[in-house]
């Protein structure tokens, strides 16, 4: 995070953004802040206090991302408030040892399946009571957006 191009997501330019520790927006976008084990190497996102395969406490904040594949996904038609339903929550893989869950997003619903190419982007999620809160999504690739080399973790 030494970087000066780097820098936390803030509430500055949005009304609200949930978890804006969790991501790092960059000149090339939105990357997720997960945290890697200094002993083991495992990965956790949310960044575990400890980590989940040694117990180790030593736990630095790395960059993923911005595109995973869609594991597995849901349309959830009853869910918790204050959120609009439905709406779609999957699983993305972001590398083979970090599977994380989270809002899924496409222009067409239809285009959702799993093992399609997500991108960690920045949207408006729609609340029951009409309001939008800025947050960060993974949203559905067409094929001529998917970037070959990225998904990976970067120190
Ligand atoms: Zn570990």
């Amino acid at each position: 995070m030494n970087n000066p191009q780097r820098t936390t997501a803030t509430a500055s330019d949005a009304p609200e953004v949930i978890s804006p520790d969790d991501v790092a927006v960059t000149s090339d976008g939105p990357r997720l802040l997960v945290g890697r084990c200094r002993d083991c190497g495992a990965l956790s996102f949310p960044a575990a206090a400890v980590c989940h395969k040694c117990w180790s406490h030593f736990i630095d904040r790395v960059e993923a991302g911005p595109q995973g594949t869609l594991y597995s996904y849901s349309t959830v038609h009853i869910g918790p408030k204050p959120w609009r339903t439905p709406y779609v929550l999957g699983y993305v893989d972001v590398t083979p040892q970090l599977r994380v869950l989270t809002h899924i997003q496409a222009a067409d619903a239809g285009a959702i399946r799993i093992g399609s190419t997500v991108q960690l982007t920045r949207s408006d999620v729609q609340l029951e009571d009409g309001r939008a809160i800025s947050t960060f999504v993974f949203s559905v690739l067409d094929i001529n957006q998917v970037q070959p080399s990225e998904g990976a973790v970067h120190a």
